[in-house]
């Protein structure tokens, strides 16, 4: 009777087709475990002294059994008690490229927490199979008794960030909860968080991977008109696409399915591309329910260089110039918008004179002519790409009644400014245009003559003598210095309550005279923990070089938290404390390690500042003020 039952059974299994599924859910998928940390790097550290490094690498061992009796290939960036650097975690990902990758953590908080929880973090640039296997693994893991509150969130970090294929990060549990800790020690705990990750894993497989593949004989597809037709074919019937273009453009997407040849389809774009290079990021939804991993294709449109123009920096060249001198070349397309890639091309002048070089990738840039000084009016300039003039400019040459500064306003660096006030005199007066050239006529006079030079935000006003001696053209290169060579163009960003806008607005002021860019991070008071939405911004946002926080809370002295392993970020907390202590009198600050969101959840250097509710009135605008100057002379 029993053997009956089980040949019936085995039957009806084999007729669905589901045997060797229901035995081996898992047959063709490969997975990478990444467990955390290791080595010299213990991770966080439980009250009693266990390792996250050791928690994580067990969890991930479980793992790899249960997910190989599935049938998976299994891949372990450690098996040893070792040290790995992020990018070799991500680099083994990228060689491997597995259909997904796992990161295995246990999280810590130095502020006493109740109630357990895990914390799934999904890689937020991929809405296809991270995200399905973030939500099946927070609720799996709740259901295994790893916290009612677990969450899920999109995240930026190193490992997903850069990871080419679909990737998590878990964070299990708090092993800085001193009964968790002790859970931790004991195998049921970790074998029941591998049990939770395995059902995820097996629920977000169930359909099988959809795979895609595109039909093209180069990379990148290279295309002469702003549409482009792709043709690819997938293991199943597609239902839907999500397409994303990088640079970010303007774009619309459309996919149809080619008649007759089986799961085979036409992607388009619908609004017109300009010429460039471009990344096509792309995931799959099959009509079976399956997800594919995030595809990326590598586009270039070369579209004619229709409206492309050469123009003189300066409104003519005086009698006899001789030197060189600069004009801009700007590529465009039909419909005005600039090229681009960069594009080999050269200028014609004069008798028999060419200046060759490439454009920048901007579509726009500066070349030389070099002129002996014998030129003629007018001067006719052609702009030559591929062998075709494609555009042409007259220069005017005039007698020489006056005299000209034909100047560049640089950085420390040699980069051109633009957007620089040049002064001479009462009346001449000028701004320098893109990449710092600028022009000024002043009259048949020798001697010096003083230019006063007023640079945009960041640099400071100085004065420039020139000692002319009858040339028709003077070429001075004028450097301006930063106010702060610490913080001219580095990338700063702010979270903070709205509260605190009043004594921000204080601190943006001299941090952007000081030539830094301010990025205020979206925090939503209403939300439960607003941290999250700033965090991600911060994952997000691109060269941030520092963040800073700052909060209000109950304890007696104002704070200044850092990272707990140091780094810049605790010389920053440092510089700030010893700073402070010198006002009179001495205002006493604690730096110290924190486990704050942000510190612990971001890539860039993290500083929480933190305010208790009593304190004198004063003390928040000091505290701006050495912040600062701080930030200015360096930390
Ligand atoms: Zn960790």
């Amino acid at each position: 009777m029993k053997t009956k039952l089980a040949v019936l059974l085995v039957f009806l299994l084999v007729a669905s087709g589901g045997f060797a599924q229901a035995l081996k859910p898992l047959k063709g998928i490969s997975i990478l475990l990444d467990p955390g940390h290791g080595g010299a790097d213990p991770g966080a550290v439980g009250p009693t002294g266990l390792k996250e490094s050791v928690v994580n690498l067990r969890v991930a061992r479980y793992l790899r059994e249960l997910l190989q009796a599935d049938g998976a290939e299994v891949e372990m960036t450690r098996d040893k008690d070792i040290f790995l650097s992020l990018g070799e975690r991500v680099a083994m990902a990228a060689k491997l490229s597995p259909d997904l990758f796992v990161s295995i953590h246990h999280n810590a908080s130095l502020r006493p927490i109740e109630a357990n929880r895990s914390e799934i973090y999904y890689n937020a640039i991929d809405r296809g199979i991270s995200q399905k296997i973030g939500n099946s693994m927070m609720y799996e893991l709740a259901k295994w008794g790893f916290g009612e509150e677990s969450i899920i969130v999109p995240a930026g970090f190193f490992v997903l960030r850069n990871n080419p294929a679909p990737s998590v990060l878990t964070e299990g549990a708090y092993i800085s909860i001193p009964k968790i800790e002790q859970e931790l020690k004991t195998g049921k705990s970790l074998t029941d968080q591998a049990q939770a990750l395995r059902r995820a894993i097996r629920e977000t497989f169930k359909e099988g991977v959809l795979r895609v593949k595109f039909i093209i004989s180069e990379e990148p597809v290279k295309i002469d008109t702003p549409f482009f037709n792709l043709i690819f074919s997938a293991n199943r019937a597609v239902d839907k696409v999500i397409a994303r273009i990088m640079p970010e453009r303007m774009s619309g997407f459309g996919f149809d399915r080619l008649p007759s040849v089986g799961n085979t389809y036409r992607l388009y774009n619908t609004e017109p591309l300009a010429s460039g290079n471009y990344e096509i990021q792309l995931t799959f939804t099959g009509s079976d329910g399956s997800v594919s991993a995030r595809t990326m294709l590598r586009l270039q449109v070369n579209l004619p260089f229709a409206n492309s123009a050469v123009t003189p920096v300066a409104p003519f060249i005086p009698e006899g110039y001789k030197g060189r001198f600069p004009v801009r070349v700007s590529l465009r397309d039909d419909m005005n918008r600039l090229n681009g890639r960069s594009v080999p091309i050269a200028l014609s002048f004069g008798e028999s004179s060419v200046t060759t070089g490439e454009t920048s990738e901007t579509g726009e840039s500066t070349f030389y002519l070099d002129l002996n000084g014998q030129e003629k009016d007018p001067l006719q300039v052609k702009l030559i790409v591929e062998g075709e003039t494609i555009s042409k400019c007259i220069l005017r040459i005039q007698p020489t009644t006056k005299r000209y500064v034909l100047g560049k306003i640089i950085d420390p660096v040699g980069k051109g400014i633009s957007g620089t006030k040049v002064q001479y005199g009462a009346g001449n007066r000028t701004n320098t245009g893109p990449e710092g050239f600028f022009y000024l006529e002043y009259p048949m006079i020798y001697g010096n003559m003083k230019l006063e030079v007023t640079p945009p935000l960041g640099y400071e006003k100085s004065d420039y003598w020139i000692r002319t001696r009858g040339e028709p053209v003077v070429l001075p290169t004028i450097k301006v210095k930063p106010v702060s060579e610490r913080l001219l163009g580095k990338r700063i960003a702010i979270m903070a309550p709205l509260s605190f806008d009043n004594l921000i607005r204080r601190l943006v002021k001299p941090l952007m005279v000081a030539g830094a860019e301010i990025v205020r991070l979206n925090f939503p008071e209403h939300q439960n923990r607003p941290e999250y939405q700033s965090v991600l911004e911060a994952n997000l946002a691109k060269d941030l070089d520092l963040l800073l926080s700052f909060k209000r809370e109950i304890s007696g002295a104002i704070e200044v938290r850092h990272y707990h392993r140091g780094g810049r970020g605790k010389l920053l907390a440092d510089a700030l404390k010893f700073s402070l202590a010198s006002e009179q009198p001495p205002i006493n600050v604690k730096a110290l390690a924190g486990s704050d969101y942000e510190i612990s959840h971001t890539g860039v250097t993290s500083v929480v500042i933190s305010f208790p509710e009593q304190m004198p009135p004063d003390y928040p605008e000091k505290l701006v003020a050495h912040l600062a100057q701080v930030l200015k002379t360096g930390f």
